[in-house]
């Protein structure tokens, strides 16, 4: 049953898959690169707003070689406003790596690509895939709510209890359509509301469908997310320039630009307050309009008109829009 529902779904594709600029129907893709930028992207990006940003990407670093020489700067400024900038600051890191190591390819061997920075099993296995037509399982969002409707699954479930089950549809002559054929199912077809079951290629296999329970599967086990509070200060000079600061510590905003804040309970009396939410914690900081209680390390003073300048993360750029 398991061929017969691969072939369907891979005729289903030719037909009905997305044509997106970093995947080649009928095979891997020409440019190992252009798959491995648009993987990482997508990490935590949606289809439609990395369709803008790749292209944007590919023409100012073109090869590995012009992405490992230029400025971190530049690569964050590039990358502004996809948030998660551990990612572009990991790809940079990586591309140096091919260089210097690789002759400045991408290697054909998942265990390589596992030692890369930011190359995680994900990854590793989607760029198997779709740049070499290797028969990866790949299990994202899409792939698990087909898989749990097809197989009628009503418990709550992780990518680790789907993987199994679809590992024994991959198709191991054609890698790199199967893993878009059933992305593809899942973004256009086997939506998380109002799937359009009539037209797809799995219908008469469907445990969901037969039952009429599509809408309630998947059940997706969910991380609690940690609350955190403090202050953002906005302090502002004779000149109308704002402090900002450079973040110079490892982690998630390394390199980064921002107004000085730090956590702490939250302040008595009215300040207008940005929450943006992390992978795993929610980060709520009041606004406040003052000198900040603490020493203020590697700070610039900036004019509003210039703050384009410097990269900002995706939550300080929430304190700009305030401003
Ligand atoms: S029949 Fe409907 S619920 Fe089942 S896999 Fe297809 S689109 Fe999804």
């Amino acid at each position: 049953m398991s061929q017969n529902l691969t072939n369907n779904l891979l005729v289903w594709y030719q037909k009905n898959g997305r044509e997106l600029p970093w995947r080649t129907k009928g095979g891997a893709h020409f440019d190992s690169y252009a798959v491995w930028i648009s993987e990482i992207m997508l990490q935590q990006t949606t289809v439609a707003t990395v369709l803008t940003y790749f292209d944007k990407w590919m023409k100012r670093f073109p090869t590995i070689q012009a992405l490992a020489k230029a400025d971190l700067q530049d690569v964050l400024l590039t990358w502004q406003g996809m948030g998660y900038y551990t990612r572009a600051r990991k790809i940079h890191e990586c591309a140096k790596v091919l260089v210097e190591k690789y002759d400045g390819k991408i290697p054909k061997n998942r265990d390589e690509l596992l030692k890369l920075p930011g190359i995680g099993p994900y990854s590793a296995s989607s760029i198997c895939c779709f740049a070499f037509n290797m028969p990866e399982t790949v299990v994202d969002g899409n792939v698990m709510r087909v898989i749990a409707r097809l197989y009628g699954i009503t418990k709550e479930i992780t990518a680790k209890d789907i993987y199994p089950l679809a590992e024994k549809l991959t198709s191991h002559k054609h890698g790199a359509d199967y893993a878009s054929a059933i992305m593809d199912l899942g973004a256009t077809t086997c939506t998380p509301t109002s799937p359009k079951c009539a037209m797809c290629p799995w219908k008469s296999a469907c445990v969901a469908y037969k039952k009429n329970i599509q809408e309630s599967i998947p059940k997706i086990k969910k991380l609690e997310k940690k609350n955190v509070m403090g202050q953002v200060y906005l302090w502002q000079n004779d000149k109308g320039e704002y402090l900002i600061r450079q973040r110079t510590e490892k982690g998630l905003l390394h390199g980064l630009w921002e107004f000085p804040w730090h956590e702490g309970s939250l302040l008595k009396g009215k300040h207008p307050t940005i929450t943006h939410v992390f992978t795993h914690f929610k980060l709520t900081l009041q606004i406040v309009q003052k000198k900040p209680p603490f020493d203020v390390k590697n700070g610039v003073w900036v004019k509003p008109k210039d703050f384009a300048k410097y990269p900002f993360s995706t939550l300080m750029k929430k304190v700009i829009k305030k401003i």
